[in-house]
């Protein structure tokens, strides 16, 4: 048995898409009607009027913090414990980013440590959905308001996440999505920036493709990126997301069945559901204790042995070299984010896991179970 930890789905829709755009002769990033139709598409998915396609996650935070114009200096409110294309996002644009704990059940940030961290040069709040469950947004939206911030989701983990019935990437001013190959729908590498304000997706759209203006083409007011994303992953994106309801049902399914089958082995920590939350289980992960037996790095050695993929989740920002060289996070400690990293894992949590191999691997973690207990 050879389980990995993700796997896409792909059908013969997708291959026609894709084979469409190439015989179309539109191939690149700037023409082609996949490109809006991608766009179009997702952002009403979204419940969002606009969005602008490009080339990866990364690149639509980096978009999304740049239509915005930080000054050097200005902080962005982030969680530690997230992907380093958050944190990333913000030093590329000039800004200092302030990190928040994570909350204990959610692992996302805890809302209610943000208010401590906001400053006179604070401008924008980032929330980060991790692993599929949506954070808080009423809350974060409430404080970024009296606070006169903008509020930039990190959504690249929740496609189709719902917070009180709404979508998240949504909410805020402006939502991140990434497509790479890991997540829910994908295009290989694609990411997608959406929001409800028309003049950030102008913006938003001019600076993903060098900034090329309005009045002369080869005028230029801003320093622009190539981020733009091709007509054939955009040909791809949209396959994908005509598949979207039934991708998320199977990554609840498989975030169900995880739960009621490992919810009452001692030592490991589910994920949860809040009651106001839709999560879409991206990456199904569980955290250790001590009354597990085993460390997370022997239980992942164990599982490797018999053939099951897993992950470490992330290591906090505040713990990474490249950003401590830096001089940036001194001192700081974060004992949720610490104990999540140390003792979390996720299995295997593909588009093509099927409930035999969820069984084989909560078998495998049971086995494991026995054997630390018997150590303790
Ligand atoms: C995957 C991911 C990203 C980065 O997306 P890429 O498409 O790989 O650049 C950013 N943030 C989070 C939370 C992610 O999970």
């Amino acid at each position: 048995m050879k389980i990995p930890v993700s796997t896409p789905s792909l059908s013969e829709k997708d291959f026609e898409f894709v084979s469409n755009a190439v015989k179309s002769g539109w191939i690149s990033g700037t023409k082609g009607k996949y490109i809006e139709q991608f766009e179009t598409e997702f952002s009403n998915y979204c419940g969002v009027k606009y969005g602008v396609a490009c080339s990866s996650g990364t690149a639509a935070l980096h978009l999304a913090i740049s239509v915005l114009d930080l000054q050097e200096g200005d902080e962005v409110i982030v969680p530690t414990f997230t992907n380093i294309a958050t944190i990333l996002a913000v030093i590329y644009s000039g800004g200092k980013p302030v990190l928040v704990d994570s909350d204990p059940e959610i692992w996302g940030m805890d809302h209610n440590k943000v208010k401590e961290k906001i400053t006179d040069k604070t401008r924008v709040i980032f929330p980060v959905h991790i692993y599929g469950h949506p954070l808080e947004m009423d809350e974060i939206m409430k404080i970024a308001k009296s606070n006169n911030l903008l509020v930039i989701e990190d959504a690249a983990e929740g496609h189709g996440a719902e917070y009180k019935g709404r979508k998240v990437g949504g909410i805020g001013d402006i939502g991140c999505f990434s497509f790479y190959a890991n997540k829910i729908i994908t295009t290989g590498e694609g990411g997608m920036l959406v929001t409800n304000n028309k003049e950030f997706a102008k913006k938003a759209k001019m600076l993903c493709n060098l900034a090329f203006s309005d009045i002369a083409r080869y005028r230029h007011d801003y320093l622009g990126f190539n981020y733009r994303m091709s007509n054939i992953l955009a040909a791809l994106g949209c396959s994908q997301l005509s598949k979207i309801e039934s991708f998320i049902e199977h990554k609840k399914f498989i975030g169900n069945t995880y739960n009621s089958l490992l919810g009452d082995v001692l030592g490991i920590q589910t994920p949860i559901e809040k009651t106001w939350a839709k999560n879409v289980y991206w990456m199904y992960g569980i955290v250790l204790d001590e009354q597990f037996g085993m460390s997370r790095d022997e239980l992942r050695k164990f599982l490797s042995e018999k053939g099951v993929e897993t992950r470490d989740f992330f290591l906090p920002m505040h713990m990474q070299p490249a950003l401590q060289n830096r001089g940036l996070f001194k001192g700081e400690k974060y004992p949720v984010s610490e104990k999540l990293s140390k003792g979390g894992l996720y299995l295997p949590s593909g588009l093509t896991l099927t409930k035999d191999e969820i069984l084989y691997v909560v078998n495998c973690i049971k086995e494991a179970s026995k054997i630390g207990k018997n150590k303790l």
